[in-house]
């Protein structure tokens, strides 16, 4: 654990305190990515829906993600997702814009491919459920690196949040047996960890947002193991709300209703009276 972050934990407890209160407040708020998921008809189609929503959320905001999932599922549900023939591009982009409101989004013109590479790896490896089943972690993430836009590299954020998605309990997770493996030895970093490493925590008084992204995984894992060093994942999942933009204000204040009731309102520079 970098000495940092456990002389900050050490001359900071009420911090320490205060965070672990604050990502308690969004234990049983889910996951968006699980929340769609969950609507799918069977296993199967819940973890493929995993795939996508997972590969999907890069540039995009909690609600964006919500939105766009929602759209798609609307439009495509179930097996729809795999199954051939696969929708057009332009029609995959039209459901994705109207759910963004028009906003941009630099990966619109991949989405289409994301879509299908994930129909793709459907249909190669179905009945998925029989595919986790078969493989440990470790395999998994061999695997999953066949989908567009997860990630080739030796470290994969979206390949982990995927395999964490699938197993982690609900809210944030389908809740599926995975065989342990040698995968996941870190918990993907959201924005919201950043910011507040970068404007609360550990690295507030230094160039945290220079660092490279497997410098930040490491010291931001690391606050992770001290805030909540029994689950992580609810740590990251509390974390990505912090300053998360919402519809009209942050997430963050608007799931709590108001900053007053939030536990980082003293240290927090953007709480506000209600
Ligand atoms: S903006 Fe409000 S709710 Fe969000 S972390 Fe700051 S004080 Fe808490």
């Amino acid at each position: 654990m970098s000495k940092q972050g456990l002389r900050f934990a050490r001359e900071n407890p009420h911090i320490v305190e205060a965070s672990q209160a604050f990502i308690q407040k969004f234990d049983s708020v889910p996951d968006p990515v699980v929340k769609v998921a969950s609507l799918a008809e069977n296993e199967d189609a819940q973890i493929a829906w995993v795939l996508l929503g997972s590969v999907l959320y890069h540039g995009l905001t909690y609600l964006q993600v919500l939105s766009v999932l929602e759209a798609l599922f609307k439009e495509f549900p179930n097996k729809k997702l795999w199954e051939t023939p696969v929708p057009k591009a332009s029609e995959l982009k039209s459901v994705i814009k109207k759910a963004l409101n028009n906003e941009s989004w630099a990966l619109l013109e991949h989405a289409p491919g994301m879509f299908w590479s994930v129909g793709f790896f459907v249909r190669r490896h179905f009945p998925l459920k029989t595919w986790l089943d078969s493989r440990n972690e470790e395999e998994l993430w061999r695997d999953l690196g066949e989908i567009y836009f997860m990630g080739k590299k030796s470290i994969r954020p979206k390949v982990i949040s995927t395999i964490l998605r699938i197993k982690n309990k609900p809210p944030l997770g389908l809740g599926l047996s995975v065989h342990e493996g040698k995968a996941i030895s870190f918990f993907p970093i959201s924005m919201g960890s950043r910011r507040f490493m970068g404007f609360m925590g550990p690295r507030k008084d230094g160039d945290f947002a220079d660092w490279t992204p497997e410098k930040k995984l490491v010291e931001v894992n690391d606050w992770y193991k001290i805030v909540s060093p029994k689950a992580r994942e609810k740590a990251a999942h509390g974390f990505s709300f912090f300053l998360e933009p919402g519809q009209n204000d942050f997430l963050c204040q608007e799931i709590m209703k108001s900053c007053e009731a939030c536990p980082l309102y003293c240290y927090c520079s953007y709480g506000r009276k209600s």
